[in-house]
């Protein structure tokens, strides 16, 4: 079997490369839109509550500007690295794009295992990272939000911090807040409710009914364990789920909140007893209708995805299929709503976060779910009209309609100077 190029940034940049081909897009915009606008690397001292001092590196890319400022999370994670922010920063901006937000794509990172420190030390190494970072966000320049590892909590320190320095309350430097602090109804869940909004409308093209369907999913995070409990509720069967430590299956089904709550009191889905053991590996060749890998990147790879089995499948996560996997997915009939598409429900509710802290009104829930589902179900069938029209899968069709936003909208503006 051919070997793959696994680096995030060489993926974004091929799935880039397709729609621009399709586009004919000019070799000078080509490379204009291929690479980060702006990319910074800090190094963030923490003391520890021992005493000693620990340094970690961190990152802020901001891909694209074009139509607005950058938006996009912050993740802690031991592996992260630059070219996983710039692939990430990337998606943020096509993401947007593909939604019609006016929001171009950053992302944030620091390398660091957020599980080997105290709160009091993550809280230092939030506030030192968002000091380090700080010339380059704000409401109007960049507005970060939570990813892996990172969450209301994490937001409110960024916050706070920010606010420390103007000498005045600032609310739309980040979203996901919590909604005591400016944050948005309805954004703890907008991720996977936007992602349930997809999965509805592949499964009217598919002919799937959501009732009794089989789910699985991987990752038991934010994401991933919203998503399992919506669809739940519209009837379909979780028949296996999984975190960093492993997953659990059971084919007559899985109760989502007990679940949870197993993993919120042992730290992992294993614990979960009314089940069986399965590896992250198994889980994902699991016969099933919808698939969520709601984890980490390359997850379905050329290595096994000939073997996955879904009907459906609905990537929460960002960049957890490869080029090289997604030809045979394709070729296999397998539907695939793509990142950029199908988890662009948590930037969508920044959005509001970002717009009702700006005026200083808030909406109640049902107004940013009715306005999440309006865009959401716009944007699919944007994508599939574009995925028909050139007879490409619906990663492609995303690409396609984002690229051409952005391109075009850098063509209005002009060549500075
Ligand atoms: P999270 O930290 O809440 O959850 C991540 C989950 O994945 C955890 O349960 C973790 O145990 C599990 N995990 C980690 N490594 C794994 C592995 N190797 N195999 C299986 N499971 C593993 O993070 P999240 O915010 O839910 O993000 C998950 C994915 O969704 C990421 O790709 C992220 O970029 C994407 N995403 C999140 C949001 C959001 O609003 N939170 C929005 C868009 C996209």
């Amino acid at each position: 079997m051919s070997q793959e190029n696994l680096n995030p940034f060489h993926i974004a940049q091929t799935q880039f490369d397709r729609a621009a081909d399709i586009l004919r897009l000019e070799d000078g915009m080509r490379e204009l839109l291929k690479h980060p606008k702006r990319q910074m690397i800090v190094s963030i001292p923490v003391k520890m509550d021992d005493g000693s001092l620990a340094v970690f590196e961190g990152y802020r890319v901001q891909h694209n500007i074009a139509r607005g400022p950058a938006k996009g999370g912050i993740r802690y994670h031991p592996d992260v690295t630059l070219d996983e922010v710039k692939a990430l920063a990337a998606w943020m901006t096509w993401k947007c794009a593909t939604v019609n937000l006016p929001y171009g794509g950053g992302k944030g990172g620091v390398r660091v295992n957020p599980k080997t420190l105290s709160p009091t030390e993550l809280e230092r190494l939030t506030r030192r990272y968002a000091t380090e970072i700080a010339p380059i966000i704000g409401p109007d320049r960049d507005i970060p939000a939570p990813d892996v590892y990172t969450d209301a909590q994490t937001m409110a320190w960024i916050m706070d911090t920010m606010s420390m320095f103007k000498g005045h309350t600032e609310l739309g430097v980040v979203t996901g807040k919590p909604v005591e602090l400016g944050g948005s109804r309805g954004r703890r869940e907008a991720t996977a409710r936007g992602c349930q909004f997809t999965i509805r409308e592949a499964c009217r093209i598919k002919g799937l009914t959501l009732d009794e369907a089989r789910v699985v999913v991987q990752g038991y995070g934010n994401a991933g364990s919203a998503v399992a409990r919506l669809l739940h509720e519209d009837g379909a069967r979780l028949i296996a789920v999984s975190d960093s430590q492993g997953g659990v299956y059971n084919p007559r089904g899985l109760d989502p909140l007990a679940v949870l709550a197993v993993k919120r009191e042992t730290g992992s889905v294993v614990n979960f007893s009314e089940a069986e053991p399965i590896s992250n590996e198994e889980l994902l060749e699991l016969e099933c209708d919808i698939l969520i890998p709601a984890a980490l990147e390359n997850q379905i790879t050329l290595q096994n995805a000939d073997r996955i089995k879904a009907r459906i499948i609905a990537e929460a996560a960002n960049g957890p299929t490869t080029p090289g996997a997604d030809r045979i997915l394709f070729d296999k009939g397998i539907f695939v709503i793509p990142d950029i598409l199908a988890n662009a429900g948590g930037v969508t509710v920044s959005y509001f976060e970002w717009v009702q802290d700006l005026y200083g009104f808030f909406w109640d829930e049902a107004e940013v779910n009715a306005r999440l589902e309006q865009i959401m179900t716009r944007a699919f069938a944007d994508v599939y009209r574009e995925a028909e029209k050139h007879r490409v899968d619906m990663r492609t069709g995303a690409y396609v309609l984002a690229v051409a936003r952005v391109a075009e909208a850098t063509r209005v503006r002009g060549i500075f100077p």
